[in-house]
């Protein structure tokens, strides 16, 4: 049978991948995939010859074969042993036990996660659609029909079923009832906890009758599905919260651990609750957004709930999603297409996932064996060299005080626009092929010969930003927000790539590559300056990737003209932010002859306000202050 339908989700099942399709006709369907994939060792890793013949009579093992392959961090290939699994479930277990014979650098695509790594190898990504060809419950073939990079894609409808605490509070005295609302296809109604067998019948009835796509909570990660499991077992009602059917796939139980051991997030929770935490452990279900876990952030230790992923049904919790929370479902649904990351994964992650698996995809997608975790260290650095590249964007220190007439240009992304104007990446920098191209200051090389990583996941995705913004300019109403979601979504992902690269426990983080971009973002501000004062410009200030210029008479045009010259001169798109009737840069509280660089207030020639590090709300400007 062949049929065109949307991709819809993913996860593996004993014998393959579970996935599941909406059809142009509406239907649901769940069609298994023997998907067998591979990792990889190095046939030079001294501890082989002795493991071989184990893992020849391995039962998870479908096939050894030995190919040349080339590395992540090295261009030149080298020879591997590819082991497929015969189910991908096996492959998690399976690579720990070589991590420990050979040791985890000899590995390569071993970690990567399984969902995601299916959409890489099959070419998918959430709401794809797709040409497939079926027999019986047995995906055949499959064939995407379009690119996660349109501008206006065509998604299916979504039904969708939201859950919350009734009165907006999730957390209360142990015992005391949780009311919830439900709300679908635009009808509301109250769940009373009062009557349980009542509320869960009720519930029951809206997952079957309605049969939601997504499961839209506030705390259902941490509250209200755990707490509704628990519920629905002390009353003996079956809650088809999963779309996966019970007796086509039993859920694996944990395995029990050595004694005094803790299994991984499973820590003390921090204040009330254990006994939800202990519903979770209990009910075996693969951790998605991993367990939960406290974490410290700015000094407060936090808790985050176990995630709570469903299968065959999207399950995303509010309150637990980054990218739900920043930018609504378009924005969730326009990342986890791009990264290629069922969406109950990208719903509980970090835009610096999507960035990773933007890489990751093209890695696997042209055989570049990825490695496990990180193990690129930094590479050696005199102190003098330190001293220079730990430095981030140029500060300049303005004189204090009101200066009238000034205009700000700003470089857009700065960050993602040196990545890709100047091919800086993990694996370009100090590059073993070509010797490179000399950074500014830091002294690293830039390799020429060949497009990074970076380049080729940014250089899409700023265009992509581009026209999703172009488009804004015509669009109205619930258009227009979606359009701003998708576009904020992909400044999010913009913004962190630079910030990951300086993160050591990120896969592709090189901090060379970090102190390479700021080492760019310094050089460019400074060609911005030279040039300025070759047209008779003074720079009052500059910060990072913005300047402020004064020149007598100077106005809108002026300032316009100048944004181009410097971003032809450096590759890096400027635009004029505005010119500000008067602005004013605070001095320093201790020092009042000095300045603090990122504070200031002023008004712009249209009337508009701006205002940096100081207490300020457009609301509270009296009309005098405003007419000024
Ligand atoms: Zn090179």
């Amino acid at each position: 049978m062949l049929f065109e339908a949307w991709f819809f989700d993913v996860y593996p099942v004993p014998g393959g991948m579970a996935t599941w399709w909406i059809g142009e006709d509406g239907a649901r369907l769940r069609l298994s995939d023997p998907w067998r994939p591979a990792l990889y060792v190095d046939a030079a890793a001294p501890g082989l010859p002795l493991v071989r013949r184990r893992l020849e009579a391995d039962p998870r093992i479908a096939e050894i074969r030995l190919e040349h392959r080339r590395e992540f961090w090295n261009p030149a290939p080298a020879p591997v042993l590819r082991l497929e699994v015969v189910e991908p479930q096996a492959l998690g277990s399976l690579a720990r036990e070589l991590g420990g014979a050979l040791g985890p650098s000899r590995l390569f695509n071993a970690d990567l996660p399984l969902g995601q790594r299916y959409c890489y190898e099959r070419a998918l990504y959430p709401l794809a659609r797709c040409r497939i060809e079926a027999r019986g419950n047995a995906l055949r073939s499959v064939e995407s029909l379009d690119s996660p990079w349109t501008l206006a894609p065509r998604l299916p409808p979504l039904r969708v079923l939201e859950l919350a605490p009734a009165d907006g509070v999730p957390y209360r005295l142990p015992g005391t009832p949780l009311d919830l609302i439900a709300r679908a296809a635009g009808v509301e109604e109250r769940l009373v906890a009062a009557r349980p067998l009542q509320l869960l019948e009720r519930l029951r009835h809206l997952l079957e009758s309605g049969d939601p796509d997504l499961l839209l909570t506030d705390w259902g990660d941490d509250l209200l599905l755990p707490g509704l499991v628990a519920l629905a077992g002390t009353h003996g009602v079956e809650l088809p919260l999963d779309r996966e059917p019970p007796h086509l796939n039993p859920l694996p139980l944990p395995l029990p651990l050595p004694p005094g051991e803790r299994r991984r997030g499973e820590g003390r929770r921090v204040g009330q609750g254990e006994g939800r935490a202990a519903v979770v452990a209990k009910s075996g279900r693969q951790a998605v957004g991993g367990a939960g876990r406290s974490y410290l952030s700015y000094g407060r230790v936090l808790y985050r709930g176990p995630a709570y992923p469903l299968r065959g049904r999207w399950h995303v919790d509010r309150r637990a999603s980054f990218f739900y929370g920043e930018t609504g479902l378009e924005g969730l649904l326009e990342t986890a297409r791009l990264a290629r990351v069922p969406v109950q994964r990208m719903a509980r992650t970090t835009p610096g996932t999507a960035i990773t698996s933007m890489q990751l995809d093209l890695a696997v997608r042209e055989g570049v064996l990825v490695p496990w975790k990180k193990r690129e260290p930094e590479a050696f650095k005199s102190g003098l060299a330190l001293l220079t590249a730990d430095k981030g964007g140029l500060v300049y220190r303005p004189s204090p005080g009101v200066h009238a007439g000034v205009g700000e240009l700003d470089f857009a992304s700065m960050y993602p626009a040196i990545m890709v104007h100047h091919n800086v990446s993990p694996e370009t920098v100090n590059c073993p092929c070509c010797g490179g191209v000399l950074v500014p200051e830091d002294g690293y090389r830039i390799c020429w010969q060949h497009d990074g990583l970076m380049r080729r996941v940014l250089g899409p995705l700023v265009e992509l930003r581009r026209r999703l913004k172009q488009a804004m300019q015509t669009a109205v109403g619930a258009e227009r927000e979606a359009l701003d979601r998708r576009q904020t979504a992909l400044k999010w992902i913009g913004v962190v790539s630079f910030g990951y690269l300086g993160y050591h426990n990120a896969r592709f983080g090189k901090i060379e590559a970090h102190e390479a971009i700021t080492a760019f973002g310094r050089e460019a501000l400074l060609r911005a300056k030279e040039l300025a004062e070759a047209r008779g410009f003074r720079m009052l200030h500059g910060l990072t990737d913005c300047l402020w210029l004064q020149r007598r008479g100077a106005g809108e045009a002026d300032y316009a003209a100048l944004a181009r010259e410097i971003g032809a001169a450096t590759g890096i798109p400027v635009s004029v932010e505005g010119v500000y009737r008067w602005i004013v840069f605070c001095p320093a509280r201790i020092l009042p002859k000095t300045t603090v660089p990122n504070r200031f207030f002023g008004v712009f020639e249209d009337g508009r306000t701006k205002a940096r590090g100081i207490e300020f709300r457009r609301d509270d400007t009296p009309p005098l202050v405003r007419a000024m």
